[in-house]
């Protein structure tokens, strides 16, 4: 076994899931066969482990010293053998406090977990790297994303490191760097006339075709469990503590349901207690289905029509984790709100010179939902707040 560690600690050792669970029903299946929605309930798969073995074995301690990426923690990831990690340096990204910004927004504590420091400059690196690393694993040679712009390059990276052929889906107005990106790292672009939705459909008829393997959204199981890492490092960054708010600009929302699923993982192997952040879910003016549901009450999110929002990360009509999500937030006493373009562009450059960091417009609606939660007095001023800065602004620029 590759040693991954540096010599100081433990290796980390790779492990796997003991099984996939149906999110809606709980039906077992198993994990080493590729699966995609589960058969019961058409829905989103997780991989389960067994906590209470790595629990007694691992402590949370053991971690000091691992390697500076989400392979710190390979016990809890569903990949099993160490040369099938594909790794360009994803995750382990910095937690930024941010005491300007904490003192514009009137907040006690306030950090930007900046995954603009991912390969391929968004934290799309961190699903895309245990999708296909898992998928080599189970033998696919050939993979498939419809992609708003970020998940498509960082499928390109990854597929490129793999040795796999990658054909993206993207809308034809994605934002030029990341169309060259694409290109730059051999995958077979097809820029479509429409939405995310749209793009699923043309990368449906390829798995029909062709035999593609389809890496979107919650749509197969691994995607969720490399962004659930950002759960594992916040609060293995903030020392085994969560903040009392956690701002996440929520497309598909992978990374909000797979922080919550890290979570109660953590809280399963006795490394947190049961108290959790307040999740609140930002999304886009012109394409907010979440924040509507959040709103009605409802369980599930109707698709939104006629989506618009230069956040192209946020451009998601309809998320397939639409009930995760929501049952997140609520269930975390966090809250869904909507940001105008507007307002992401007026706050690009306020958390530019407040914190040094050029960020995503996705990345800037966190902090103006932050700006309108504190004046409504749903954030008060001794919170500790993180916002998730999903990417760098750079691939944004046009
Ligand atoms: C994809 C993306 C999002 C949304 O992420 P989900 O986990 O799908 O909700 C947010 N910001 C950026 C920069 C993205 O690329």
């Amino acid at each position: 076994m590759t040693d991954i560690s540096s010599p100081a600690s433990a290796p980390a050792a790779f492990g796997g899931a003991t099984h996939l669970e149906c999110t809606r029903c709980g039906t077992r299946y198993e994990s080493e066969t590729l699966q995609r929605l589960s058969p019961c309930c058409e829905k989103p798969l997780y991989p389960r482990y067994d906590l209470a073995a790595i629990g007694a074995r691992l402590r949370r301690e053991d971690l000091a010293g691992r390697s500076a990426d989400l392979w710190r923690y390979a016990e809890l990831l569903p990949v099993r053998n160490p040369a099938h990690a594909v790794r360009l340096g994803e995750g382990w990204t910095p937690m930024i406090e941010t005491p300007r910004l904490a003192t514009r927004l009137g907040i006690g504590r306030c950090w930007v977990k900046d995954e603009g420091q991912n390969p391929t400059a968004s934290f799309k690196a961190r699903g895309l790297c245990m999708a296909i690393s898992r998928a080599a694993e189970l033998g696919i040679r050939e993979v498939a994303i419809p992609s708003a712009g970020n998940a498509g390059s960082a499928t390109a990276a990854y597929a490129a490191a793999a040795g796999m052929a990658a054909h993206v889906v993207v809308p034809r107005d994605t934002p030029h760097p990341i169309i060259q990106e694409m290109l730059a790292l051999g995958a077979d672009v097809e820029l479509f006339d429409g939405l995310i939705t749209d793009c699923a459909a043309r990368v449906g008829e390829g798995v029909r075709e062709h035999g593609w393997f389809d890496l979107s959204t919650l749509k197969e199981p691994y995607r969720v469990e490399g962004k659930k890492t950002m759960g594992y490092e916040v609060a293995e960054q903030l020392g085994w503590t969560l903040p009392d708010v956690i701002i996440y600009p929520t497309g598909g929302g992978t990374g909000l349901v797979g922080m919550w699923k890290a979570f109660d993982e953590m809280e399963a192997m006795g490394w947190i207690g049961s108290a959790r952040p307040r999740m609140i879910s930002v999304q886009a003016a012109g394409c907010a289905p979440i924040v509507r549901a959040f709103e009605e009450g409802t369980e599930y999110a109707e698709p939104w029509r006629d989506a618009h929002t230069y956040a192209s990360g946020l451009r998601v009509p309809r998320a397939v984790g639409d009930f995760l999500i929501l049952d997140a937030v609520r269930r975390s006493g966090g809250s869904a709100l909507a940001v105008s373009d507007e307002e992401m562009r007026e706050w690009t450059p306020i958390v530019g010179r407040d914190t040094g960091i050029f960020c995503a417009p996705e990345g800037a609606a966190t902090a103006v939902a932050a700006a309108r939660l504190r004046e409504s007095g749903a954030i008060g001023p001794d919170d500790s707040v993180v916002l998730f800065n999903t990417g760098s602004g750079l691939k944004y620029v046009i």
